[in-house]
């Protein structure tokens, strides 16, 4: 069966579906039992699943953390027909990523995939110093509890897979040196169902709630990274596109009602400076999700004022934005980033959304003057309601402005068509030898050393037992530096490093020896001139 099926589509293989399989995994991956339906099949089909409402579907799916987002929605008629890029077709030129049998849906990144991904995630990392944004580090797998409490259990489980640890033998032995697990008043549930996480905001609430808030706290924003998972079915896999395992620029927004306008407009400036950067598209859209006509939560009056915030919002973006009436999650509504590429085509892949619902689940609060008018977004200056403290609920925002770093990579491969900026490139310069000379060999990867800010005075400090000295810090550069060494003619490595991609193609031979220098074209420079050329670009994105 399984053969078969790997055979028709050339390359698909559910490996989840092979017993033999198990065998690798110290845990056991399944779906949780779906606990929607009274009369419930323990596990939905996936034909029905198929034809539940999008509505219904949509509305328990964090929209900032959205992986099934449509990644090519519209092409322009003007498009001249011709063979557009594939992300999968070019990362595998450029050994990018590989995906395998064992784990479906899971890209493997290679060194040079890795290399972006990891470059992307550095970019966004140092723009939450600007915007404030202080990452967490937070579990992968959490007990059912949790997600019963988030709502995803009883909404959500068909695209979890739920995790059971083995059992452990050393629970019956009294003697031995663990403690007993009997004092656990969690032993229960020890044995039981953990979720795999599909998205980060319940882990996010539980850290809000750690400890007593006050208004002088907020806005409180956490960043994480972490790998999600969701269970997509396995025909529908693609590339960097349709994924089983992903990450995210994943960002929670805890803030006080009269904060909303602001953080909004804090998230859109946010996404025009990465985009920009990126080189992302001609242009993009905003696009405003209204509260749905019949299933809500929360009153008219909250939905207005947060609508009304987020058209504030929109306006002072300068951004062209259209209203999607009645089209936000039942918990809140939300603003879509749609970006249009130089072929016209539309991605949406950027979401700011308002939540109402969590908030209550984890019964977040903070403590505020006068919580009543606080709670509406107002103040006041009576000093006797000022005097009176309360709790009051926070407004949560997800936002997520790369969106799915993988989904994203696969847009920008296409986007560049194979062809990296300098700061983004995987190889971003080689170190060509005119031959095969000591000296020249020699200086070459001397050369690379100082690019790469590979010192060995500060390592021979260090094994010595010192510290590095002012003179010879370890200052690794980041940037990636090849050396092609080979006994083949210039003229052919030269060609080889074009086709490859390479950034910059450095060339040492014996003058550049006596000159201590690198050629790049008809420039000469020394090493160190060199490298703060290649991390100036790196600084300016080019
Ligand atoms: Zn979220």
């Amino acid at each position: 069966m399984v053969a078969r099926r790997y055979a028709k589509n050339g390359k698909k293989l559910d490996a989840s579906s092979d017993p033999n399989c198990r065998e690798f995994f110290f845990y056991t991956l399944t779906r949780f039992p779906d606990v929607t339906t009274a009369n419930s099949t323990m596990i939905r089909s996936r034909a029905v699943n198929s034809i539940r409402p999008l509505a219904s579907r949509r509305a328990w799916t964090c929209p900032a953390c959205l992986s099934r987002r449509q990644f090519s929605s519209k092409q322009s008629a003007n498009t001249p027909k011709q063979e557009p890029p594939d992300h999968r077709k070019l990362a595998t030129q450029q050994e990018l990523f590989i995906s395998s049998i064992y784990s479906p849906g899971s890209p493997m990144f290679l060194p040079r995939g890795a290399r972006i991904f990891n470059k992307l995630v550095d970019f966004l990392r140092k723009q939450y110093i600007r915007y404030g944004f202080e990452e967490v580090i937070t579990p992968t797998i959490y007990k059912k509890s949790l997600w019963a409490k988030s709502g995803h259990l009883a909404n959500y489980s068909d695209d979890m897979y739920s995790v059971t640890g083995n059992p452990k033998s050393v629970a019956t032995d009294e003697h031995g040196c663990c403690p007993s697990e009997e004092k656990d008043p969690n032993h229960e549930e020890e044995d039981g169902e953990y979720g795999l996480k599909p998205m980060n905001c319940p882990g996010h609430c539980v850290v809000f709630a750690s400890k007593a808030r006050s208004y002088r706290d907020l806005p409180i924003r956490y960043a994480d990274f972490s790998p999600l998972h969701r269970n997509e079915i396995s025909g529908a896999l693609s590339g960097l596109t349709r994924v089983r395992r992903f990450h995210q620029d994943d960002g929670h927004i805890f803030c006080r009602p009269s904060q909303v306008e602001e953080e909004i407009k804090r998230t859109l400036e946010f996404v025009k400076v990465v985009y920009t950067v990126l080189r992302l598209g001609v242009s993009y859209r905003l696009a405003l999700s209204t509260r749905p006509k019949d299933h809500f939560i929360g009153t008219d009056e909250e939905w207005q004022r947060a609508e009304d915030a987020l058209r504030r919002a929109l306006d002072t973006s300068g951004m062209e934005w259209s209203v999607n009436e009645g089209d936000g999650a039942f918990y809140g509504p939300k603003i879509d980033i749609i970006l249009k590429d130089s072929d016209g085509k539309e991605h949406q892949t950027a979401t700011v959304q308002l939540d109402f619902q969590l908030p209550k689940r984890f019964e977040l609060e903070y403590q505020a003057p006068a919580p009543e008018y606080e709670a509406r977004g107002e103040t006041t200056d009576d000093p006797a309601l000022l005097a009176d403290y309360g709790p009051v609920r926070p407004v949560m925002i997800h936002r997520a402005v790369l969106g799915s770093v993988e989904r994203l990579m696969a847009l920008l491969i296409e986007n560049y068509n194979g062809k990296w900026p300098f700061w983004l490139n995987p190889r971003q310069a080689i170190i060509l030898t005119v031959n095969t000379s000591a000296p020249v060999i020699e200086w070459a990867e001397q050369a690379r050393n100082v690019i790469i800010g590979n010192d060995s005075q500060a390592y021979e400090d260090i094994l010595a037992g010192r510290l590095p000295s002012p003179d010879h810090p370890l200052r690794p550069t980041g940037l990636g530096v090849d050396v092609d060494v080979s006994a083949r003619s210039l003229g052919l490595k030269i060609r080889e490093a074009r086709n490859s991609g390479y950034g910059h193609i450095l060339v040492v031979g014996d003058e550049d020896v006596k000159h201590k220098q690198v050629s790049l074209g008809k420039e000469r420079m020394s090493p160190a001139e060199m490298r703060d050329k290649m991390l100036n670009m790196v600084d300016t994105f080019q």
